[in-house]
């Protein structure tokens, strides 16, 4: 019978984010043995990293335990370990301590990375923005800098106050919005700050517009909002070199900085290259239109990992919602496998986009018709929607308290330094 059949049966999920939890939820509901192995004991929410990293909310609130979870759902076990290769024929993963899970399934959900195109010094001196550890890093790095600038006000000739966010797609954009505010509103309550108003943001991007997937429309709404807020938008440029004390752009001219953002594009997880599966764009996974890896039976990638096909045959985009859909998606058609149905093509529910732009400024594209909305209505909606796809109902009453109170009292209580390697600067350098 089906039900002993599924209860027999046993599915190793690598990855813990959006696709690979919601894979273990529905697999563990429907009484499927899961083994779900994360290198972190939480999954974390991206869409908020640069919030933590701007000290607009704290890690708790973007943080979920794994372990808390899936306290419900009996039949799925979480394990702490850092995969260090998969082997798609035998259906395991092996971790770097070398303890290897096998299962009937194997679920490649390990999402991605940081891409610095190599662009030479960036994976040294820039600051990327996938992961919670990479939030806090950043967050000290920014805290440091301001704090030496008011230490000693020289500084700021070696660029103590110049912020470089490379890359103006949502997470660059949403960063430097979020960077402009905190140094208009939050810094300046703070310390009494001299020389705040020398701080100067640059966003640098090889593209004519901001916000590239959005519309025209939004494209000059975010550009007249950033532009307003002082953030200097070099659109066009190319970072080709960051320097422990300055970025170099294409056309040869340098800006002085200890502070660079890169929120510059993402590769897929190294566990792609490391399974021998050949891989698709972007070093991510191709998978079949129902979410199996051709040529490996029992195999699913997912996520920021997988090369999606969309309806017109690209590769769908790296979303959070992508991501969540195919997780579901994948566990019934493994159900289908274990019950002896046909499996289903993944089709996703394009809800629409949304990127913040700072306080009352956002832009959102509602449903596949894309629905658009701009200023404080799509600021409203952005929080209402980033607070609901928040796991965890503490989680969601925490986030919109830390809203709240940015926004009457413009203080920030998770605006400390606790990362020292990160904040430590050599200025001689
Ligand atoms: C800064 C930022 C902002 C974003 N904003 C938005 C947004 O506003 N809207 C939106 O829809 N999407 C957004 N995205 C994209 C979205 O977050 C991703 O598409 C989504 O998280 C992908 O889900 P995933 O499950 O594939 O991977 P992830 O969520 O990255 O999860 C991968 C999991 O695998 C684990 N893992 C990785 N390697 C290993 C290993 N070797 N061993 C064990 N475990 C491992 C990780 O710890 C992690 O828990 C944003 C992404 C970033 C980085």
């Amino acid at each position: 019978m089906a039900a002993t059949a599924r209860s027999d049966t046993t599915v190793v999920v690598v990855g813990g984010g959006f696709a690979g939890v919601a894979c273990a939820k529905h697999l563990g509901r429907h009484g499927v043995n899961v083994t779900l192995v994360d290198r972190h004991d939480y999954s974390q929410f991206q869409p908020l990293l640069y919030q933590v990293a701007t000290a607009q909310v704290d890690t708790t609130e973007i943080a979920r335990p794994l372990r808390a979870m899936f306290s419900r759902h009996k039949p799925v076990t979480v394990k702490l370990a850092d995969i260090s290769a998969v082997d798609p024929v035998a259906h395991s993963a092996t971790s770097a301590d070398g303890v290897t899970f096998t299962g009937d399934y194997l679920v490649l959900a390990a999402g991605g990375r940081a891409n610095f195109f190599h662009t030479p010094g960036a994976d040294t001196h820039a600051f990327p923005l996938y992961a919670l550890d990479d939030a806090l890093r950043l967050r000290s790095r920014l805290l440091a800098v301001l704090e030496a600038a008011f230490r000693n006000p020289k500084l700021i000739d070696q660029g103590a106050l110049n912020f470089v966010v490379v890359g103006a797609g949502a997470t660059g954009v949403e960063t430097a919005g979020a960077l402009a505010d905190q140094l208009e509103r939050v810094i300046p309550r703070r310390v009494s700050a001299m020389g705040i108003s020398k701080a100067q943001i640059f966003l640098v991007d090889p593209s004519p517009v901001v916000l590239g997937p959005f519309s025209d429309r939004a494209h000059e709404y975010a550009k007249e909002v950033l532009e307003r807020r002082h953030v200097q938008l070099e659109l066009g440029a190319k970072v080709s070199e960051v320097k422990a004390d300055r970025v170099v752009l294409s056309d040869g001219r340098e800006i002085l900085t200890r502070a660079v953002v890169w929120a510059g594009g993402i590769q897929a997880s190294p566990l792609a290259a490391s399974s021998g599966i050949p891989p698709g764009p972007g070093g991510r996974i191709p998978v079949d239109p129902d979410l199996t890896v051709a040529g490996f039976p029992g195999v699913y990638a997912l996520g920021d990992i997988a090369s999606t096909p969309g309806p017109d045959g690209r590769p769908m985009p790296q979303l959070g919602s992508v991501a969540l859909q195919a997780g579901l998606a994948a566990a019934k058609n493994i159900l289908a496998d274990i019950d002896g149905r046909a499996r289903s093509e993944f089709r996703y529910k394009d809800k629409g986009i949304m990127a913040m732009i700072g306080r009352n400024a956002a832009v959102a594209e509602v449903g596949p018709k894309r629905r658009e909305l701009h200023g404080r209505l799509a600021f409203v909606s952005w929080l209402g929607v980033h607070a609901w796809l928040l796991s965890g109902f503490r989680a969601r009453i925490r986030a919109l308290g830390s809203w709240g109170w940015d926004y009457v009292a413009n203080t920030r209580a998770s605006a400390i330094i606790d990362r020292p390697d990160a904040a430590a600067i050599d200025w001689d350098e």
